[in-house]
């Protein structure tokens, strides 16, 4: 190559970056962009096609919602209303406290978010686990009933002695609703948002294609299979996500209302897919504690969402779910047995 060949080949390489650069300030629709948030004691990990600057105030919102909605955080609201045995709290946790106790409702009790004193005692928000007393559970149990957590003066919450709340089972949902919100006033039509077992797509991807969302192995390392999907949330409670072992026995950090030990009716893991984050995020953790009958007898009497059930020997699949579920690897000779309505 002479040297007039190395200058021209030069330039072009010069325009090629200045092109670059260009795309990235006029944000070009098809470029992605990603950020990796640490928030709500996981990894998030955030996509977004053609605004780059629009994630540096999705980092922030989380960070947000992560110290006004968190259990542990001795400055948010809920804390202190676990500590003063109520008051007043932020928007963002009245909105969700609201959208939860319905949701205790309507699953009757298998999400209860005041069953926060169990989850303490078994040291799964403070790392410091261990199995309580059958008595220890017995006393708790006594003050939790979401049905006593009255929010009827607005803004306020009154706790009866004893009861504690925890939004942990669908702070992720409403944080993914909340960042879907702000992208689309933004003007992103396209976005992959994984908060860590809570998927939440937005829009298809740049191309017109369908996301695809892997759904983790409960048993394993690899995945069970994956979902396609647009515009939806998807989200996954499992027994693998967070659990510790004494004497050769696991326990893991879904608890039973009925019982104060963690979930046992038969499930490895619960995926939900619907429209509204906060719905599926409970809906993942509730029908987890409901086990396979009374779950599929939920789904039937709903219409707002579909579900991937994985037992140990058999995954049930939705009728909604069907054409955009396919297992992946060994799970394709698991019984895959389709819930129709009828
Ligand atoms: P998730 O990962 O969304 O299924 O939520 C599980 C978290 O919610 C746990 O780590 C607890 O903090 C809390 N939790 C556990 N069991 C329940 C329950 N039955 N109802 C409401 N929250 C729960
Ligand atoms: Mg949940």
């Amino acid at each position: 190559m002479n040297k007039k060949t190395i200058c021209k080949a030069a330039s072009i390489v010069l325009i090629l970056l200045m092109l670059t650069g260009c795309s990235s300030i006029s944000e070009n629709p098809n470029e992605s962009y990603s950020v990796t948030v640490y928030a709500m004691d996981t990894v998030m990990e955030l996509t977004v096609y053609g605004n780059q600057t629009i994630l540096n105030t999705a980092e922030s919102l989380i960070f947000e919602l992560d110290s006004k909605l968190s259990v542990t955080n001795a400055e948010s609201d809920i804390y202190k209303v676990n500590h003063e045995g109520g008051g007043t709290i932020c928007s963002e946790a009245y909105e969700l406290l609201n959208q939860a106790l319905e949701l205790c409702k309507r699953t009757d009790g298998a999400l209860d978010v005041s069953i926060y004193p169990v989850v303490e005692a078994w040291g799964f928000t403070t790392d410091e686990y261990r199995v309580p007393t059958d008595d220890e559970l017995h006393e708790l149990l006594r003050s939790v009933d979401h049905n006593s957590v009255d929010i009827s003066k607005n803004g306020r919450v009154e706790l009866a002695p004893g009861m504690m709340i925890d939004l942990g089972s669908v702070a992720k949902g409403y944080t993914a609703n909340r960042l879907v919100k702000l992208l689309s006033e933004n003007g992103v039509k396209s976005a992959l948002l994984n908060l860590g077992g809570n998927v939440h797509v937005l829009g298809t991807k740049p191309d017109g294609a369908l996301w695809k969302i892997a759904v983790a192995d409960p048993a394993g390392d690899g995945y069970v299979g994956v979902i396609e999907a647009a515009d939806k949330a998807i989200v996954t409670s499992g027994e693998y996500e967070r659990f510790f072992e004494q004497d050769g026995v696991r326990y893991h950090h879904i608890i039973d209302p009925a019982t104060g030990h963690p979930a046992d009716n038969g499930f490895l893991s619960v995926t939900i897919v619907g429209n509204d984050g906060v719905l599926c995020d409970a809906l993942s953790t509730a029908l987890f504690v409901m086990g396979s009958d009374k779950a599929a007898e939920f789904w039937k009497e709903s219409d707002d969402f579909e579900a991937i059930f994985i037992a140990s020997d058999e995954i049930m699949v939705t009728e909604g779910l069907e054409d955009a579920f396919s297992p992946i690897g060994a799970y394709n000779d698991m019984k895959l047995t389709i819930l129709h309505r009828d």
